[in-house]
């Protein structure tokens, strides 16, 4: 299946897809951002999912650069995937975390049989990724990943910066 890659200006809250990726961080158990504006609109049964995953497969909390996915409670949307990103870092490359993040929600979304997926610019918020390079990592990611059910990728951006950001790499 090649995949469309697609780009808009606007709330990842609204999107009316199949999945949408949250960028998470490992507690699962919310925070601000993306991950806020998730759990405010969707719903206290995304919060109750995660809880029941913190109480089984992970204990410990999910890791930097994998995935889950839950319910998606009031949103639009079927799914949340829930990803967590690395924090931006000046010492260490930590870009093939970020990537990981980009082909594990991929991975997530072709077991639920997902046709559309919407992420934001995941660790380019409160994990301080600079924009341009997260958007870079975030299209060349997505082009590289092969999906057996994945038709659209919607890049979900929140201002016009980041959306100068991405339309330079999708081009
Ligand atoms: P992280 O902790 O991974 O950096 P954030 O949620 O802080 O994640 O931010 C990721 C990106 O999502 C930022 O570029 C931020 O501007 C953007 N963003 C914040 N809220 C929303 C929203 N409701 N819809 C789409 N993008 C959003």
């Amino acid at each position: 299946m090649s995949t469309r890659l697609t780009l808009v200006l606007g709330d990842i809250t609204r999107q009316d897809v199949d999945a949408v990726v949250n960028a998470a961080n490992s507690s699962l158990l919310g925070g601000g951002g993306v991950d806020g504006a998730i759990h405010r609109r969707g719903g206290p049964d995304i919060l109750a999912a995660c809880r029941a995953l913190r109480a089984s497969h992970h204990g410990k909390g999910l890791p930097t650069g994998q995935a889950v996915a839950t319910t998606a409670g009031l949103l639009p949307a079927r799914h949340v995937i829930h990803t967590v990103g690395p924090r931006w870092s000046a010492t260490e490359d930590r870009s093939e975390l970020l990537a990981s993040c980009y082909r594990e929600s991929l991975k997530v979304a072709a077991g639920l049989d997902a046709r559309t997926v919407a992420f934001p610019a995941i660790s380019t918020g409160i994990y301080g990724w600079p924009l341009d390079d997260g958007a870079r990592i975030a299209v060349e990611t997505v082009r590289e990943t092969a999906s057996p059910t994945v038709e659209e990728v919607r890049f979900v951006v929140f201002d016009d910066r980041a959306h100068e950001a991405f339309a330079r790499h999708l081009t």
